[in-house]
């Protein structure tokens, strides 16, 4: 049995974590994979009602859970999850970019992912107002990125796919800060001979994101160039409304979808909760990875087969050209998982 901490947060978040929570159940009651779902408190929500955006009982819930599912959470994001990401250290964020057949992507053959240092950068909270003016400290350290340059090679040869990693930096400006990052990625590349390396500037990369993103196999980059980059990239294959994501540590991971809490359409029932159930897919992967636990890994795909086979025959939600509600995407997954 496994515990699982969900966090409905903001927004959609609510809305996602409902119509997902069947889908999740139906696929992993098929698999034999036992969980128990404790309801966890974090986000705007929580800190209008209980006076914390991550209150103690929150944070111990999710510490003590096996894993995490996490809705998006609106203007409080930095004290729930930059907080979470750092305390838990959570240290990759992992975040795939797969265009599905039937999506509005720019091309059928992208499939990418951004291996994204979660935990320093300018996202560390190290703003100074000098009045009339604000510093933003950047922390970029050699272990840091040592250690995500090689969660990007293991990802590069367990995807099995075209086995190169692109490091993507600006050190021609950001001398020193880049300058680290680089050369740690360089030096990690030297210990995987059987992986492609090469190196590109964030601006360069951007560009060929939207020319060429079928080149692109894994993408290392830093906290900030990766949280933009990851969305752009989600565009590209198909829309925010179908992009996952892994925060990973470790001894504990949180997943969650790439997109925030999108206030402009929650309440209007067309939230695309793909994201939210291909995430609890990488947490089924997760499990069945750090757990040995191959029910896991066929819950994972009973839940990933559905998405796909309800987007490929056109029973979409409208972010992505179709006319389902959430409700109706999600139990229409959870009957083809079960
Ligand atoms: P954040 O900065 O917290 O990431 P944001 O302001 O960039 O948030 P998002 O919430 O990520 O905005 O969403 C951007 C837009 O993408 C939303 O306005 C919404 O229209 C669309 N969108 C995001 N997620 C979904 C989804 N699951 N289904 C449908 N549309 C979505």
């Amino acid at each position: 049995m496994y515990s699982i901490s969900l966090v409905p947060g903001d927004g959609i978040g609510p809305e996602l974590a409902d119509a997902a929570e069947g889908a999740l159940r139906a696929a992993c009651g098929a698999a034999g994979v036992g969980i128990a779902v404790t309801r966890v408190a974090a986000g705007d929500a929580a800190l209008e009602s209980k006076g914390s955006a991550l209150p103690a009982s929150s944070l111990e819930a999710i510490r003590s859970s096996d894993a995490c599912l996490k809705a998006p959470v609106g203007e409080s994001a930095r004290d729930v999850i930059v907080f979470l990401r750092r305390e838990l250290d959570l240290y990759a964020n992992i975040r795939p970019a797969r265009s599905y057949p039937g999506m509005p992507a720019l091309r059928d053959d992208i499939d990418l992912v951004i291996v994204r240092e979660n935990t320093e950068d300018v996202y560390t909270g190290g703003e100074v107002d000098l009045g009339g003016a604000g510093v933003a400290l950047r922390t970029v350290s050699e272990r840091a990125s040592e250690r995500i340059a090689r969660c990007a090679f293991e990802e590069a040869r367990a995807r099995a796919g075209k086995a190169r990693v692109t490091c993507v930096h600006k050190s021609n400006v950001m001398r020193v800060t880049d300058g680290i990052f680089s050369r740690a990625c360089a030096r990690v590349a030297s210990e995987y001979a059987d992986v492609r390396f090469d190196e590109m500037y964030v601006d360069a990369c951007a560009m060929n994101l939207i020319r060429e993103p079928q080149k692109f196999d894994v993408i290392v980059t830093t906290n900030m160039f990766g949280d933009i980059l990851s969305d752009e990239s989600a565009q590209a294959a198909g829309g925010l409304g179908m992009a996952p994501a892994a925060n990973i540590g470790d001894k504990a991971a949180i997943f969650e979808p790439v997109h925030g809490a999108a206030f402009d359409i929650a309440g209007t029932r067309s939230a695309n909760p793909s994201s939210f159930i291909l995430s609890a897919c990488m947490m089924l992967d997760w499990l069945a990875r750090t757990r040995r636990d191959g029910r896991c890994a066929q819950a994972s795909s009973r839940l990933s087969s559905a998405v796909l086979s309800m987007v490929a025959g056109g029973a979409k939600t409208r972010d992505v050209g179709g006319g389902l509600t959430t409700a109706e995407f999600a139990d229409g997954v959870a009957s083809r998982a079960a």
